[in-house]
């Protein structure tokens, strides 16, 4: 052999290195995955093979963790994806087409909801945006005969309005909407969709289980009725999540029980004593009983997340309210959340029903796993400049 083809990467094929039991599954880098013989190349193009076929076809550590979350969910089936706005936009993209009518809550990711306005509106769907606390009557009015599907996420993560899931998810059935939730703040542990009515999950994996802040990904996961259509829409899409990513996402798995508990407790803790602050007109936290949906929470939901909001009593202007903010040394200025790292956002929230927040600065903190006293006396101190 020369020297030039022993570059060329044969060894490995050839060499028979013994397999490694690691705890974790091994992480391949491919566009090609080889088969053995030719009648398993033949067996492809009859769609006989059931191998992995290419780098798009799901290799193995993508394959364990979507089984992971599949068994987790108890979904039919879950596919990864590249973030959570491609999960949000292949699922619509899945279940609609044109001439269809489409429901948004009007609490939706609103990355999502520009998506449904713009492109989803360019290929021929048309959408409504419902109240954020829309239940099962206003829900009704909205529906047409050419409805397909409805987006819901509970509670919505910046606003924390939450929807009467069962009950929307009813009348969604009734009239063969397919119904699709934005799970996020929840994660599987803290919510089971799908036993109260939902036909698809949706995740952004970059929050709670990516858990580090530094991945990007998304999930679908999908009951019975849709197995088909989506796991078909994926395979057509080719849609790729390169496989360090799905290796991230199962490292964040392991860690997600344990590191939510956290967050929540922590979350609560300072939501709670925020409530008593002077300055602070209102907490939006579905935990606290001064929670307009409390009711719904506490029938749905088995824990809460490290993600609330907070009202202060008086509009500040940009500068003075940057005081306060600049001011904190552990809440950092950015955009994402379900890492270690507390976070803080403010802003006017774009709505386009009538909301209990309208003209409102809603400050949004991420709660991250720094010791809550710390965290505690960091707000305080920032409050005092104000
Ligand atoms: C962040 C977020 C998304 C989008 O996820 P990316 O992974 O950032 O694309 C979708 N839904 C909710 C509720 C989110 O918070």
């Amino acid at each position: 052999m020369h020297k030039e083809t022993m570059l060329n990467g044969t060894l490995w094929n050839e060499l028979e290195i013994p397999s490694a039991a690691t705890i974790n599954p091994p992480l391949h880098r491919a566009s090609t995955v080889l088969f053995t013989n030719y009648a398993e190349m033949c067996a492809v193009g009859r769609n006989e093979y059931d191998g992995i076929t290419y780098g798009t076809d799901r290799l193995p550590v993508q394959r364990c963790f979507e089984e992971t979350m599949r068994r987790l969910e108890n979904a039919a089936a879950t596919r990864i994806l590249p973030s959570g706005i491609e999960a949000i936009r292949s699922a619509l993209m899945a279940f609609l087409q044109a001439g269809d009518h489409l429901l948004v809550c009007d609490n939706a990711y609103l990355t999502g909801q520009r998506f449904c306005d713009t492109i989803l509106a360019k290929f021929g769907v048309t959408t409504t945006v419902l109240p954020a606390t829309a239940g099962a009557e206003e829900v009704e009015q909205f529906i047409r005969p050419e409805t397909a599907a409805i987006l819901l996420e509970s509670p919505g993560s910046i606003t924390m309005e939450l929807q009467d899931i069962p009950a929307v998810c009813a009348v969604a059935r009734e009239h063969g909407l397919v119904t699709l939730f934005d799970n996020t703040w929840a994660t599987p542990l803290h919510l089971d969709p799908f036993a109260l009515g939902v036909d698809v999950i949706l995740h952004s994996l970059s929050k709670y289980i990516g858990g580090y802040s530094d991945v990007l990904a998304g999930s679908v996961s999908v009951n019975e009725r849709c197995a088909e259509t989506f796991t078909e829409f994926y395979r057509l899409m080719e849609l790729y999540t390169p496989a360090e990513v799905s290796a991230l996402c199962l490292r964040g798995l392991h860690t997600l029980e344990v590191r939510l508990k956290r967050h929540e407790q922590s979350a609560l803790t300072l939501a709670r004593r925020l409530e008593q602050h002077p300055l602070v007109d209102r907490v939006l936290h579905p935990a606290l009983e001064s929670h307009p949906e409390h009711h719904l929470w506490k029938r749905d939901f088995t824990g809460s997340a490290g993600l609330f909001s907070l009202l202060l009593k008086r509009e500040y202007p940009e500068a003075e309210l940057g005081r306060f903010i600049d001011h904190l040394k552990l809440f950092r200025l950015g955009f994402s959340w379900g890492g270690y790292t507390s976070l803080l956002t403010a802003a006017k929230v774009p709505r386009r029903t009538a909301c209990r927040y309208a003209d409102r600065t809603v400050i949004r903190l991420n709660i991250g796993l720094e010791n809550v006293e710390d965290l505690w006396n960091d707000l305080e101190q920032g409050l005092e400049q104000l």
